[in-house]
């Protein structure tokens, strides 16, 4: 008896029916013979899309194919999943060699897209490393070292959040590295990675970036040391411009995995936000968020929950900033 019972190629798993050798589909009941080896295929397909691995999921997608019956509506769903892979395997051409086509005149243009880019970096960041150093100077010479601590506390539970992120996904990672007097960051090898799961990886630490400002502020109120709502003001104002969709910024990879839709859902929530709160630090976000929609860099499959998280994040820290920072004043003019 044992010898005959090979169920998996011999009888239906799903009505028992025998079938015939090599047939795909139960005469019976119309169940795919290999349907759960084709949702195994399905599922591994799926997370070495996530991983990066796109060669390898395309072959898992081709081997569903072979299983699936030549006339499976699933066929369709299947294909589109191959040629969605072909796309991001083959990246668009490049736009133009401008400078072997134009000549001299290329080498100009070329000089001057490069140069608006490198004044561009210079205005933002120099202004925000110079706004930050002036900010945090003020915190300093108000709260002395124990600002120092919490703030580099905070800047670490920022760098978790990525780390834990980027190890939750199955990456390697090292553990956050301090650059003295710039912040931090976690290496770790993103190339190839899906948008989508790099999106993730960058808004979790603003994210914990903001359960830092909200452990600040928990200290505060139960201390009543206002060097802790400083921290949490500060912790809060970090994130929000970490938010700012250029560059190096966490935004600026996170806004990658987005669509115009979503961008401006974005610009449109964080401008509505500088307006009502007075928070110049919204605008700057809402300011990218218009140039990401100029730049017309979207993704191919934009995430709607990726867009909602983003705008939850930001405006979570710059609500707590502004809370703070209120607060802060109002102690403050009472103290006087
Ligand atoms: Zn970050």
């Amino acid at each position: 008896m044992a010898a005959y019972s090979s169920p998996h190629s011999q009888y239906c798993a799903n009505c028992g029916t025998s079938l015939d050798p090599g047939a795909l589909i139960c005469s019976n009941c119309r169940r795919f013979t290999h349907a759960d080896q084709m949702e195994q295929l399905a599922n591994r397909a799926r997370q070495l899309t996530a991983l990066g691995q796109l060669p390898a999921a395309r072959q898992h997608w081709q081997a569903i194919l072979t299983l699936l019956p030549p006339d499976a509506a699933q066929r369709q769903g299947v294909l589109r999943e191959i040629e969605k892979l072909d796309k991001r395997m083959s990246p668009p051409p490049k736009k133009a060699d401008w400078a072997k086509r134009l000549g001299p005149l290329g080498v100009v243009a070329a000089f001057i897209a490069k140069f608006k880019t490198a004044l561009l970096l210079l205005i933002t960041k120099g202004k925000f490393l110079f706004s930050i150093l002036a900010f945090l100077g003020v915190y300093w010479s108000l709260f002395g070292w124990w600002f120092a601590v919490g703030l580099s506390a905070s800047v670490l539970l920022h760098e978790m959040g990525h780390y834990i992120a980027v190890k939750r996904f199955g990456f390697k990672a090292e553990l956050p590295m301090f650059l003295p007097g710039l912040g931090a960051y976690v290496k770790w090898n993103g190339a190839n990675v899906d948008p989508g799961v790099r999106a993730q990886i960058s808004l979790a630490g603003p994210l914990f970036g903001f359960v830092s400002g909200l452990l600040a502020y928990s200290l505060y109120s139960t201390t009543h040391q206002m060097v802790w709502l400083a921290v949490a003001q500060f912790a809060g104002w970090l994130n929000l411009i970490n938010l700012i969709p250029v560059g190096i910024f966490d935004g600026g990879a996170a806004i990658s995995a987005l669509g115009r839709q979503q961008r401006l859902m974005i610009l449109v929530t964080c401008l509505a936000l500088a307006f009502i709160l007075h928070e110049w630090a919204f605008g700057f976000v809402a300011l990218g968020a218009g140039y990401r929609i100029w730049k017309r860099d979207f993704s191919l499959e934009p995430r709607q929950g990726i867009a909602f998280a983003y705008i939850a994040i930001a405006a979570a820290n710059g609500l707590l900033s502004w809370y703070c920072f209120n607060m802060t004043r109002l102690l403050l003019h009472r103290a006087v």
